[in-house]
């Protein structure tokens, strides 16, 4: 799809809703369900800012200029390949949250990973390291889908503060911060194999006995440096109990138990303050 200029979509971003006092419930959904949309104002360009709604010097700025909406590993594979063989500046997308703008770029192709939602609970899952359950994840999948799905299944999955933040992408690329990480390590610790489609549109699975280097790049090498991921297993612990709670210094209660709704943190912090 051609992307449109003038649309305001990064009203998604938390801390301009929060300044602004704009309904800071869309700070969660806005940039997520938009295919380039980010939360960053800084490395879109600050282009067509929210000023009084006035949208008529509107240009697209940092954005890509075009994205393609991924639901499978085929079409993920067609994109690399089209940005590669046309030499098009690539980027993937999944939420937006990233704010140092990596799931942008100007002029780009974007490929936009947020759909494949697919959850798959794996009762007895056997690496070299590990023997136990798991949870198989769509690229799309986030926190707060984690979670729930963990919930259903009477396990405990290592997610996010915030459940907006996507799973497969730099969370766990990343290294990946949790309520949950002094017990069980961080996001990538989790990690039982990646599915990834290749910049040479070769698609792998990398695991501790496949791809190990792959392996090993993709759980702390950055998000979209090695390829797209297309899904992920990751581990699924006992069920635990746990509180725990953030504090953002630029934003206010309110607007943090907005941007994260149902987070154990927010909504445990929430509870406090309204009893
Ligand atoms: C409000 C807020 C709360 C946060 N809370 C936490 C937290 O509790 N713990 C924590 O560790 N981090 C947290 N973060 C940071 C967050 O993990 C990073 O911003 C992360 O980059 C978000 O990943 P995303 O895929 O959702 O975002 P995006 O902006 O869509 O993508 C981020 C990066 O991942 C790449 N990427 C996305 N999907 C894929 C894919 N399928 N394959 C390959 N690359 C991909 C993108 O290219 C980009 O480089 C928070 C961020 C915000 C804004």
């Amino acid at each position: 799809m051609r992307y449109r200029p003038c649309k305001l979509d990064h009203l998604g971003d938390p801390v301009r809703h929060t300044n602004q006092r704009v309904r800071a419930e869309e700070a969660n959904t806005g940039s997520a369900n938009d295919p380039t949309s980010v939360m960053s104002l800084l490395f879109t360009g600050e282009t067509c800012m929210p000023q009084n709604g006035n949208t008529s010097q509107c240009t697209l700025g940092g954005y890509p200029s075009y994205a393609v909406r991924v639901t499978s590993v085929f079409q993920a594979q067609l994109a690399v390949n089209f940005a590669r063989n046309l030499g098009l500046r690539l980027v993937v997308k999944n939420t937006g949250h990233d704010f140092l703008g990596k799931s942008c770029g100007a002029g780009a192709l974007s490929i936009w990973t947020h759909h494949p939602k697919s959850i798959r609970f794996l009762k007895a899952v056997q690496t070299p390291s590990y023997s136990g359950p798991a949870l198989e994840l769509g690229a799309g999948v986030i926190t707060a889908e984690l979670y729930a799905a963990a919930n259903k299944h009477g396990v405990t999955a290592v997610g996010g503060e915030c459940e907006g933040v996507g799973v497969a992408g730099a969370y766990t690329a990343g290294g990946g911060h949790s309520p949950m990480a002094s017990k069980y390590g961080l996001g990538s610790d989790q990690v039982l194999s990646v599915d990834v489609v290749l910049p040479n549109g070769r698609f792998v699975t990398a695991s501790e006995t496949e791809n190990t280097d792959l392996f090993f790049a993709l759980r702390g090498g950055g998000g979209a440096t090695y390829g797209v991921v297309t899904s992920l297993t990751v581990k699924a612990h006992p069920k635990t109990a746990h509180v725990s709670s953030i504090v953002h210094p630029s934003l206010s209660l309110l607007a943090v138990t907005k941007i994260c709704p149902g987070s154990p943190a927010t909504s445990s912090w929430r509870k406090s303050w309204v009893r």
